[in-house]
Parts: structure tokens; sequence; C-alpha cells
């Protein structure tokens, strides 16, 4: 079942108060059917995605190719028989916008294209002029990399599905490297930033409908400086507002996208959260390690490989880093686990597959909760029959 044109999604739940959930599925098995269920279950609006680094045509690090995980994708879909989601490019990242890596970068945008993807995030965040003079000087080299990257998706995407008013991919653009710290502590975007940012993109007649933001986040799992894990609280609610605000303020119907949710209470979510304002949250990793979670109780031989993999692999580094306990450096570097165990990960029997499945379910359902996203399928469903597509 193929996903739809993302902007359906964000442009039916703008304003509605909810967060659209998007999942870095890095394991597929058991992972997949498992949002797919809880989504189908609750009727909530659902982004499958992953990233640059942990997909592209080499496989990235979870070796997956944007094709091999857009068929997955669409087959689960299938077997759910769930409708209203969308295949998004997360951090589709631009890290020197020099000629040669804006080519790369186009190419793989082509590559997803193919493979079926409606939703793209173009992250040239990383290029940040601290010589400028102004907000614009300090971003023009983000601004002029986003707007050609999303050309290029424009004109890939009109080829591919006709210029028929509607058939609009989504767009999320990111301003303010998420989780980048200075002496200071974590570096925000600030409200007039992000408006002068999107004033920018939309001068260069490019539209996004989501805007990711550095709003005291960190992707992944986190841990305190012994090197135990903490919970995600550091998000900055109010200067989420504000960039809202700022956004709403210029008349630009963007709203903003929250990356880096993992470890973040359910509580803190639901009551705290400014849904609306927050149109999509990104949940990546915990998907990651409710999968490790299950086979370190179901296939413990996977598990012990798996992670001695990683600690003779990375532990040098990640001491040198400062790391202190071996369970951050596997909640950190476990991540480049997936792509050495591919064969066994994907060739896991049917009892443990539906373990991870079930226990994906049961957790997602808490997060569309937590969202306030249940029955907003049934509004992207009414959105596109309103616009007669
Ligand atoms: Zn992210």
């Amino acid at each position: 079942m193929k996903p739809m044109h993302g902007a359906y999604l964000f442009k039916a739940l703008k304003d509605k108060g909810c967060i659209i959930m998007a999942c870095n599925t890095r394991i597929a098995p058991g992972t997949m059917k498992g949002l797919f269920r809880a989504a189908k279950d609750s009727d909530s609006a659902l982004i499958l995605e992953l990233a640059k680094s942990e997909c592209d045509v080499n496989g990235g690090y979870t070796g997956l190719t944007p094709k091999k995980l857009s068929e997955l994708a669409c087959k689960y879909a299938a077997e759910v028989g769930f409708e209203e989601w969308a295949l998004h490019a997360d951090h589709t990242a631009v890290k020197k916008g020099t000629p040669e890596e804006l080519e790369e970068v186009k190419k793989l945008l082509s590559v997803c294209i193919d493979a079926g993807y409606t939703s793209f995030a173009m992250d040239a965040s990383h290029l940040f002029n601290f010589q400028g003079k102004n907000v614009e000087e300090e971003l023009a080299d983000n601004i002029r990399c986003t707007t050609e990257c999303a050309n290029h998706i424009k004109k890939e995407y009109t080829k591919k599905y006709g210029a028929k008013e509607g058939k609009e991919f989504g767009l999320e653009v990111e301003v303010g490297e998420i989780g980048r710290k200075n002496t200071g502590g974590m570096i925000l975007t600030k409200p007039e930033e992000a408006a002068a940012y999107i004033k920018a993109l939309n001068k260069n007649n490019v539209f996004p409908q989501v805007l990711a933001i550095a709003n005291g986040s960190t992707h992944g799992n986190i841990y305190d400086k012994e090197g135990k894990p903490i919970e995600q609280v550091t998000i900055d609610i109010p200067q989420t507002k504000k960039v809202a605000k700022a956004l709403r303020k210029i008349e630009s119907y963007v709203r903003i996208a929250q990356h880096g949710i993992t470890g973040t209470p359910l509580k803190f979510i639901k009551e705290l959260f400014p849904h609306g304002d927050i149109i999509k949250g990104n949940v990546g990793t915990f998907w990651q390690n409710l999968f490790w979670e299950v086979i370190e109780k179901e296939k413990p031989e996977l598990y012990q490989d798996a992670y001695n993999w990683v600690m003779k692999t990375y532990k040098d580094e990640a001491v040198k880093k400062g790391m202190k306990s071996d369970v951050e450096i596997w909640g950190t570097y476990g991540k480049f686990a997936t792509k050495q165990f591919f064969e066994r990960i994907y060739d896991l029997d049917k009892n443990t597959i539906k373990k991870i499945e079930n226990k994906t379910c049961e957790e997602a359902l808490k997060f569309f909760d937590a969202f306030k996203a249940k029955g907003s399928a049934k509004i992207v469903r009414e959105y596109v029959e309103s616009i007669g597509v």
C-alpha cells in the first residue's frame, strides 16, 4: 500500500491540536507492522522515515536502501490495510554546500523519489556563518542549499506525478542544528531567525510545511556525566511556542518538527508539548531500544554477539570521547550493529518477530495518545476527499 503525498498529512492536520508521529524504522522486522497496526487501531496518521546517515544507496548504517525501505513499508502497510501514512527522507544533510556535495544529495533525492518517498527533510542547518552581520547573512548558505535541493525535488516530483494540484510532497527544512552546544549550553533557534529563514525560502518560491529547530533536545539516548541513562526533559517549551508564534505572525502555515523525542516521558509530551505548534514528532532510537530489549530476552546469543561487536569496535573511541559506562557505549553505538547483523536480524523466526510487533504496537499506542493523534487519520481522509484527488 503506497504512501500518501506528504503535504496531505501536514495540510490536513495543521492547527488540529495533534502531532503526527514520525518513526525511524532502522530495523524493519516487527517494528513496521507494529507501528502500522497501532496507527490503524487508533486511526492515527503516521510517517515512516530514515535519515541519509541511516539509509542511502549504499544502505547507510541500517543496511537499508531507499528502495528496500519503501518496499518493506508498502508491504507492511498493505498487510495491515493502512493508508494514511507518508514515507519521509529524514535529515537529508548538506554539510559543506559545495557543488559536488549538492550533486550527490540531489542524486539521493532522485533515488528516494523513484523509490516512492512522498516527503523530504532538507537539513542544511550545519551551514551557519558565524561572521554574518545579520540573520540573512548567517543563514545564506543554508537558504541557498535548501532552495537548490527543494527545486530539484519539485522538478522530479512533478515529472513523476504530474503538475495536478494537490499532488504535493511534504517538505521539512531545518534552522539551528539540533543538539549543538557551546560553553553556555544548548544553542537554541531564535524566533526571529526561524521567521527570517522561512520568509527567505518563500521568497525563493520554496514552501515547506514543517520546520525543524534546535529547542533543547538531543538525538538518541542520553546519559549523565557518570554514563547513567537519563530522561529527555530539556526541550524548551516556552522557546518552542515563541518560534511558532513568530511563524504565525508572518502568516506562515509552517509548524514545528520536534526531533529527538526518545527518552521524553509520555506525561511531559501529553501535558507540556504545544500540540499544534509542534505538528511532527520524531521518535527514532526508542524503537531500536525496544527491538534489542526483546532480543536480549528471546535471542540472547544474537544480543550478546551484537553487544560484544559494538564494544570491540567502538569502546576505545567512546572512552576517548569521555563515555563512562558500557550502558552508554551500547546505547550510543548500538545502532551500528544493525548493518553488521543485518542477515540475522532479517532472518529472525516468526515468533520473535511477533513479540517485537506486539510490543511496538503497544508502545506506539501510548505515543499516539500523548501526541493527541487518535482520529487524525480520519481528518486526513476527509481532507483528501475535499480536495478531490
Ligand atoms: Zn532529527
